[in-house]
């Protein structure tokens, strides 16, 4: 059992380097954030500009950050983690915790009802997408590897689509 978890944590990261590679190439209509009925309503060209093109990248197009790139990986200050494409709070720092996979990780949401989980099977794997529920914008995965403790849940999410507002 415990070596059936180690190799589940092992995919877990390497998941997400994998797609990393996948998502710096060629992008499909498959990969686009849905428009859907979320609150916040932008053009193509809107999100490109206001985001910068990293951030459009994996926001808007579901791609991925490459790991251990992003200042809040290693950031430890007392704030919250907000959404980079509307603001919404999504995380606070009291919830992150180290997961050693290159990306800011949480164990829980401010609420449940900001991030949206969406199946995500693409890359032949089986993975729950997170997104932000009041924009689409993608965030990254949902794990239940055990990583993340009390909850048991790794949310493994790309610093680039997050700002960080310090507790004053
Ligand atoms: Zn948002």
């Amino acid at each position: 059992m415990i070596a059936i978890l180690a190799v589940l944590i092992q995919l877990g990261c390497q998941a997400k380097e994998s797609s990393s590679a996948l998502n710096n190439g060629a992008l499909g209509d498959t990969n686009k954030v849905k428009s859907m009925s979320y609150q916040v309503q932008k053009t193509e060209e809107e999100w490109k500009n206001a985001l910068g093109d990293e951030a459009f990248r994996v926001l808007r197009l579901k791609g991925t950050e490459r790991p251990f790139t992003s200042e809040y990986e290693t950031l430890w200050e007392a704030g919250t983690y907000v959404c980079k494409g509307c603001g919404q709070e999504l995380f606070s720092s009291e919830t992150k915790f180290d997961a050693g996979c290159g990306w800011p990780s949480f164990y829980k949401g401010i609420d449940s009802s900001r991030i949206k989980e969406i199946p995500d099977l693409s890359h032949g794997m089986n993975r729950v997408e997170v997104v932000c529920s009041a924009c689409g914008g993608h965030l990254g995965h949902v794990f239940t590897d055990g990583y993340g403790q009390p909850t048991g849940l790794r949310y493994c999410i790309n610093g680039v689509s997050l700002g960080f507002k310090k507790k004053p």
